[in-house]
C-alpha cells in the first residue's frame, strides 16, 4: 500500500506465518528496507511489481537488524543490488546463524549518522535492545522512521532473544521519541500514521512497557 508518495509498505497481515513488513523508498534509488523471509519474499515482490517496480529495479536492500523474518529475503537478489547492514548486526548474526543460513556479505555497513542514497538524505540511528546492534533509518524530509524491531503500534520489541536487553531498548525508544515523526513505519503490525497518534503511541510505551524493561 502507498504509504506516501515515494514510500510504499508491503505489510504483512497473515494470521499463522511471521514474516515483516517491508518498505519501498521509491525515489531516483530505490531502497528496499527488510526484504522478510525468503519463503515469503513472493509477498514484496507482488507488492513492488503493482507498482512497476521489479527485483532487479532496486538498488539497495536495507537490513534493520538480522533476524531471519527481516533479513533472510536478501538472498533473492543479485548483483547490482547493495546490501547494507550494520557491522556489528552482520558479525552477531553470522556467530548466531553459524552454519544455519549463510547470510551474503555486505557491500557496505550502516554506521549512525547520515546516509545518502540518491538525492535522498536519511539518518541512521543505532537502535541496541531488541538485537544488539539493530539500526532505524530516520527520513527528515518526509519525518518517516523505519523502526524495525524497536517499537510497534502499542507495543515494543522482544528482549528476550540472544542478545536482547531491556535497557538498551528503553534507551533506544527514548532516543527515537526526541525525533519528529509523522510515519513510524513498524517492522511488524500496523504502522502509526499521524504526528499526534505517533505521539500517544510513545506514551503508551512510556507507561505501559517500560517499567518491565528492567535488564
Ligand atoms: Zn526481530
Amino acid at each position: 500500500m502507498k504509504i506516501f508518495d515515494g514510500c510504499e509498505g508491503f505489510l504483512w497481515r497473515h494470521y499463522q506465518e511471521n514474516n515483516c513488513n517491508a518498505y519501498l523508498i521509491d525515489g531516483d534509488k530505490r531502497s528496499l528496507i527488510d526484504p522478510g523471509h525468503a519463503h515469503l519474499f513472493q509477498h514484496v515482490q507482488d507488492g513492488m511489481e503493482n507498482v512497476g517496480v521489479g527485483i532487479e529495479d532496486v538498488d539497495v536492500v536495507i537490513v534493520t537488524h538480522g533476524h531471519p523474518d527481516h533479513l533472510e529475503g536478501i538472498r533473492r537478489f543479485g548483483k547490482p543490488t547493495l546490501f547494507a547492514m550494520n557491522e556489528d548486526e552482520y558479525a552477531f548474526i553470522c556467530k548466531l546463524a553459524g552454519n544455519y543460513f549463510r547470510i551474503p556479505e555486505p557491500d557496505f555497513f550502516l554506521t549512525a549518522g547520515d546516509l545518502t542514497i540518491g538525492s535522498e538524505l536519511f539518518q541512521v540511528f543505532k537502535t541496541p535492545g531488541h538485537t544488539p546492534a539493530s539500526i532505524c533509518l530516520y527520513w527528515p524530509a518526509k519525518k518517516a522512521l523505519f523502526a524495525g524491531d524497536v517499537v510497534f503500534n502499542q507495543g515494543i520489541g522482544r528482549t528476550d532473544l540472544p542478545g536482547g536487553s531491556g535497557e538498551m531498548l528503553k534507551e533506544s525508544i527514548e532516543q527515537l521519541s526526541t525525533l519528529d515523526v509523522d510515519y513510524l513505519l513498524t517492522g511488524h503490525g500496523e504502522p502509526v500514521i499521524g504526528k499526534d497518534a505517533v505521539r500517544a503511541n510513545f506514551k503508551v510505551i512510556r507507561e505501559q512497557w517500560f517499567p518491565y524493561l528492567t535488564r
